[in-house]
């Protein structure tokens, strides 16, 4: 569609398509226009003259109107009804002596027409011009193309803005929704620095749902660019806020267990903080229930269920534990055995489940005594019950020992088939050491229990103590 040249000066060189009966006549055409530089074809008939057109169709054609087979007229009319060749422009040539209608030409869809003879100027003059209006024809119509393209464009952005419009005010609906109904507390905080040093000194609320609203007695949108988290969260736990920095800083998951005061009730609550952006994004989710339910079990797991005191499962975990501390510190650690002196002729005589009350009131006497938050009783097996000491030397042990052994017998349990008293009495055993490489808790055990069974041989109602030394 373009024109093949343009000259440096702007004066138009285009493709010419002559068309002549007479090669005389096309001979002196050609000569004329190949000066100027016009690059130029010949065709000496009609039927010739369309075929060039269309297999290579030039800026212009200069075209004769009398010729034989077919005249100018009818090759103009079939330029004209081929959208190939349509928009070529047709220039007439005719003779004086020709009968030339110019009235047809120009219906015909003919743009000029220059008689023969032709002086030269005027030839390269229509030429020229014609070629300058086809040259503009073009551009405007590259331009309305251009602007054509533009709107398209437009029109197509304006259909993808109004689709991720549509979207995200849906997704923007699904978020409040979710935000709304969820039965957790969701929320979004952002890191509020000190503008000199950079750190993070509070958080301030973007996004606040109703239930995490509820935390701070508020409505959502009464939070919303609040600066009030690290005041709350300091109420909860003053640890928690360098959670949260870490979250940021370090890209850190936290999850976290933390007992809260909540409308007067004790709750529990498990959060989860993921960063988000220079902040991060929380679910605070209630799990008192659960929470609840477990703490009761773990307790269940490792207490006896007759008496009431640690069972021997957590005796052993507990011993280890207290080990290892004393290990590190080098305090000694007291282990006292107790046993109810002849509990199976009670058993025979009183019955089991006088036997098992039996059992009760020795463990709730022994618990008043074992104060020190540090000191463990436990059931060890049957009648026999446990005690460790942290940080406990060999007359401290005695000193529990002692008041566990006149306290039981002052509970004046009767114990008829006993051969010591008439009452319920305890032997006890009592080791302790220092650990070190050269011991193990088996061995504070082993010596208790030979303490215990020292104190049975010496009569029963009696104590007996072991110190094992650390070399
Ligand atoms: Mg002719």
């Amino acid at each position: 569609m373009t024109l093949n040249y343009l000259s440096a000066n702007h004066n138009l060189i285009g493709s010419i398509l002559i068309v002549d009966d007479q090669p005389a006549n096309l001979r002196v055409l050609a000569t004329m226009l190949k000066g100027k530089n016009y690059k130029v074809k010949k065709a000496q008939d009609g039927e010739t003259a369309l075929m060039a057109a269309q297999s290579n169709p030039p800026d212009l054609i200069l075209l004769d109107v009398l010729m034989p087979k077919m005249d100018g007229y009818e090759v103009c009319q079939k330029l004209k009804s081929n959208p190939v060749t349509e928009q070529i422009p047709v220039i007439f040539i005719s003779a004086l002596n020709d009968v030339f209608d110019k009235i047809k030409a120009f219906e015909i869809g003919a743009v000029d027409y220059i008689t023969k003879p032709f002086q030269e100027e005027e030839v390269l003059a229509r030429i020229n011009s014609q070629l300058t209006i086809q040259t503009q024809r073009k551009l405007l119509e590259k331009d309305r193309e251009l602007l054509q393209l533009k709107q398209d464009k437009l029109k197509e952005e304006i259909r993808q803005r109004k689709e991720a419009e549509a979207i995200l005010y849906q997704s923007r609906a699904l978020i409040s929704s979710i935000l709304n109904a969820s039965l957790d507390g969701i929320a979004a905080l952002q890191s509020v620095r000190n503008p000199k040093t950079g750190t993070i000194e509070d958080f301030r609320c973007i996004v606040v749902n109703p239930i995490t609203a509820q935390f701070f007695k508020l409505a959502p949108e009464d939070l919303t660019g609040k600066l009030i988290f690290k005041r709350f969260i300091n109420k909860v736990n003053p640890d928690l806020f360098g959670y949260f920095v870490d979250v940021v800083e370090k890209g850190k998951i936290l999850r976290k267990d933390i007992k809260y005061l909540h409308k007067k009730k004790k709750k529990w609550f498990h959060l989860i903080a993921v960063k988000l952006g220079d902040g991060f994004s929380i679910t605070i989710r209630d799990i008192t229930t659960r929470k609840n339910l477990e703490l009761k079990l773990n307790k269940m797991a490792t207490i006896d269920s007759l008496t009431k005191v640690y069972n021997r499962q957590s005796f052993d975990f507990h011993l280890a534990h207290e080990w290892s501390r004393c290990d590190r510190t080098q305090e000694p650690l007291s282990l006292i055995l107790c046993d109810v002196d002849y509990f199976k002729l009670y058993n025979d005589f009183y019955g089991h489940q006088a036997g098992d009350n039996c059992l009760q009131k020795v463990a709730s006497i022994m618990d008043t005594i074992v104060k020190r938050s540090s000191d463990f009783l436990a059931r060890y097996g049957g009648e026999e019950f446990a005690i460790i000491l942290p940080n406990t030397p060999p007359e401290g042990a005695l000193v529990v020992a002692n008041a566990i052994k006149e306290e039981i017998e002052n509970a004046n349990i009767p114990h008829e088939k006993s051969k010591v008293s008439q009452y319920i009495t305890m032997s006890l055993g009592i080791s302790t050491l220092i650990p070190s490489v050269n011991y193990s808790p088996d061995d504070l055990l082993k010596s208790a229990d030979n303490a215990l069974y020292q104190a049975k041989n010496n009569g029963r109602n009696n104590l007996f103590a072991n110190v094992l030394e650390s070399d």
